[in-house]
């Protein structure tokens, strides 16, 4: 069963963030489907490219849980869309040689989704819940439990003759996964035994995933292609397989076939992706503070309004990587662009603007 439809014509996974908010997620298990994105999803530590840090402790925490006999620790993973949450927990599950059920929190509306669920898990599984600061408060309260104690609380019967109770689940270990974690609610998050924030890749990393992805799908791309396509790819490898499968289309159309540099940054400067990954969305927001705003500080939902963007897209897709591009501001008034941003564009910075730098 397809978790979200790869049918995404904004290469950014924007759209597919449109669609992650009212996902096409049946309240049942999801299992890895094969899909383009599950095709190239990496199974093991090795074709998990980059994020060493993480790898390394993982590796000694499955270790230490197989040589103890126990399940893992449950565990958070944070970051913005596409850095390899999803794709780390299967990896988690496959070197443990356990199943994973993969489901999202607005898939988890009514408490007989989550106890359907909890109570299908079989000794040692995992539990993957995307988005997982969007659980319903009902919802968090039947986890609490079943996460401390691997126990169901369950109220039978009405008012006085109510009666609570205790079912036991087998020893499961939830990964959850958020773009938000400081939306978490806080004994939510005490019950994760460990908390990992995943990092932008480097374009190294990214022109790696380029090539892996390529050879998987039988594209020919030299190194300077994977490299040219990696630094438009806004450190994000669900980007750097998306351009890389847009890019073979015009080099078969256009080309010989072969992605080489020159054949990727004319690709992609047809498919309007700038030299910084940027594309007209993230332009348009950059163009509208300083143009509207004179360079900001301007509010996220006034930007939202005036691009018909949703809020969640804005901060979810949109502003991590302007933030860590050094392209954007952000400051309790509101987002303001940096010179860096005013450079890009090819912009000069009002006196105003001056003075406040
Ligand atoms: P998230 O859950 O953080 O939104 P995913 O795990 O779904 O992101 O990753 C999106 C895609 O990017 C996956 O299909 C996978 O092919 C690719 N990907 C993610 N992380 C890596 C990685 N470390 N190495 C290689 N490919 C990766």
């Amino acid at each position: 069963m397809a978790i979200i439809s790869d049918n995404s014509d904004l290469l950014t996974g924007k759209s597919n963030e449109n669609r992650k908010k009212n996902p096409i997620i049946k309240p049942e298990t999801i299992e890895y489907d094969n899909t383009f994105e599950n095709n190239i999803r990496p199974k093991d530590f090795d074709s998990y490219i980059g994020q060493s840090a993480l790898k390394e402790t993982l590796k000694v925490i499955l270790e230490s849980a197989k040589k103890r006999g126990k399940p893992l620790d449950h565990m958070l993973f944070y970051g913005p869309p596409g850095l390899g949450k999803t794709t780390i927990a299967g990896v988690i599950a496959s070197q443990m040689g356990v199943d994973i059920k993969i489901t999202s929190a607005p898939a988890l509306e009514r408490p007989r989704d989550i106890i359907g669920i909890l109570m299908s898990l079989k000794g040692g599984e995992i539990l993957f819940i995307d988005e997982i600061h969007r659980l319903n408060k009902v919802a968090e309260e039947i986890l609490y439990p079943a996460m401390e104690d691997f126990t169901l609380d369950m109220t039978t019967g009405k008012s006085q003759t109510a009666k609570t109770l205790r079912v036991p689940l087998p020893k499961f270990t939830l990964i959850g996964a958020t773009t938000k974690a400081g939306e978490l609610s806080s004994p939510l998050r005490d019950r994760f035994g460990m908390i990992h924030r995943l990092e932008f890749y480097s374009v190294e990393e990214l022109a790696k995933v380029v090539q892996r992805t390529a050879k998987i799908l039988d594209i020919n791309v030299t190194e300077e292609g994977a490299v040219a396509i990696g630094k438009r790819s806004r450190g994000t490898p669900r980007i750097a397989n998306r351009l890389v499968k847009r890019v073979a289309d015009f080099a078969i159309v256009k080309y010989d076939g072969l992605i080489d540099e020159k054949v990727a940054n004319e690709s992609l400067d047809i498919l309007k992706i700038d030299e910084f990954g940027l594309d007209n969305t993230d332009r348009a927001l950059l163009n509208l503070i300083i143009d509207k705003y004179d360079g900001g500080p301007v509010g996220i939902e006034t930007i939202a309004a005036a691009l018909s963007e949703d809020v969640r897209t804005i901060e979810d897709v949109c502003e991590p990587y302007l933030l860590q591009a050094g392209l954007i501001q952000r400051t309790p008034r509101g987002r303001k662009v940096s010179p860096e941003g005013y450079r890009h564009l090819g912009k000069s910075i009002g006196s105003e603007q001056t003075k406040l730098f």
